[in-house]
This record gives C-alpha cells, structure tokens and sequence, in this order.
C-alpha cells in the first residue's frame, strides 16, 4: 500500500555516519540521529532502531502511537544503561522518528530533532516538533523560524533518547488519505535544504531518497542525511 523510498549519506564533512534508520514490515519507519563521542552516537542510533524493531515484532499490530512511545521508553533505559557500565558511551543519545501506517490510520512517536513530514496535495506540513533550543525560542516568540535555521545553537537538544531518564514522548494520530506522501528525516537535510525546495522533491522527483540526500549534498553535505519517503497509493 505504500511506496518506500530510503536513503542515508555520511555527507562531505563527517567521518562517521551516526544516522540509523529501518523500514519494519508492516509499513513502519524509524529514523534516529545519534549523537556522542568516538563511536557513541552510531552506538545509540543503531540500539535505537533495533530495540524498536524486536518489541514491535514482540507486539500486536496496530502499532498504534502508545506501543510505538513504549517502544522509545524501553530503547532509552536500554542506552542509559549501557552508558552507565561504559565510559567511553556516556553522555551518548539519539532522537527517535518513528510513523507507523495502518489501514486509514497512522500513528507516530518522536523525540529530539529529526522530523516527519506529510505532503498532502500542495500542503507541506511538518508534524512533529524539535525538541530543541532553538525551537524553544520561535514559540516564545523570540526568534523568527528563519534565524531559528542559522543559530549557532540550533543544534542544541533539550531531550534525546538515552540522554535522560525522564523522557516525554510527542506521539498522536491522524487519518491517512490517499496520495499523502510521508518524510522522515535527519536534521542533515532540513539544515541544509529549505521546506519549499523539498516539497518539490516529492512532487516531482522518480527517486525521492536519492533525490534528496543529492540535494543536501550540493547544498553542502555538512552533515550526515538520512531520509525515508512512503508514498501512499
Ligand atoms: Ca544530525
């Protein structure tokens, strides 16, 4: 029922790539930036996406946004805890993007920066919000969105997986239409790649992943980039 498109780049300045992101049978999508030292942020990301997958496969369907939120939960004491016995794994974390498809219905639970997007006619809607600093700052009205994009704290976050014990989860649901296009993606490509410009990528392009993970690169590539695309037929 839906068309699914994928992609992750390391980009043109890092070395690592400490994006994961997986597509789960049926019609479930994470994307995770981890952040750290040394190998850290790999290492959180990567528990991430497969703590999420084992307790889903462990659930019954429909994975609706408090399965997918408990999913999260369980991820976060499981880096916190890894982080506890290691040293060279503190302070480690990752955000967590997840939208799960059912029928008519979609669910979603997210933490952090990475975000969902639905494409619905000309209607290009980010669903989730940033859990970060910046974002903080454009609700109390003391930035405008567009400074909120070039702040030199933009990439501050005030939660991310495995970072904190207490996590609030933003998960909710809505009505899937025909022809919606979702977007999952790291802060790789909506750092480098305005609203409008990706929206067109959905619009027009054969190959949206690719097509996206291009566009962050020519803009750029400072960072790493990972896009899932599902299109709903
Ligand atoms: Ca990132």
């Amino acid at each position: 029922m839906a068309k699914v498109y994928q992609a992750t780049h390391v980009g043109k300045v890092r070395h690592n790539n400490e994006d994961s992101l997986i597509v789960i049978e049926p019609s479930t999508f994470v994307v995770a930036d981890g952040m750290g030292g040394a190998s850290a942020g790999e290492v959180a990301s990567q528990m991430l996406v497969e703590t999420v997958k084992s307790f889903l496969s462990k659930s019954p369907a429909p994975w609706d946004e408090n399965i997918l939120a408990q999913a999260v939960l369980l991820a976060n004491d499981k880096i916190l805890n890894l982080a506890r016995r290691q040293e060279e794994y503190r302070g480690m974390g990752t955000t967590a993007t997840i939208l799960s498809l059912d029928g008519e219905q979609a669910y979603f639970a997210h933490v952090g920066d990475s975000r969902l997007y639905r494409l619905r006619g000309d209607a290009f809607e980010q669903l989730t919000a940033d859990h970060s600093y910046v974002e903080t700052l454009v609700r109390r009205g003391e930035l405008t969105p567009e400074q909120a994009r070039v702040h030199p704290m933009k990439n501050v976050l005030i939660q991310a997986v495995g970072a904190i014990p207490e996590l609030f989860i933003d998960k909710d649901n809505f009505k899937v239409e025909r022809g919606d296009i979702f977007l999952l993606c790291t802060d790789g490509l909506t750092n480098m790649v305005e609203d409008a410009t990706i929206a067109e990528i959905l619009k027009t392009a054969q190959s949206p992943a690719d097509a996206l993970i291009r566009a962050a690169l020519e803009a750029g590539g400072k960072d790493n980039v990972s896009v899932i695309v599902a299109g709903v037929d």
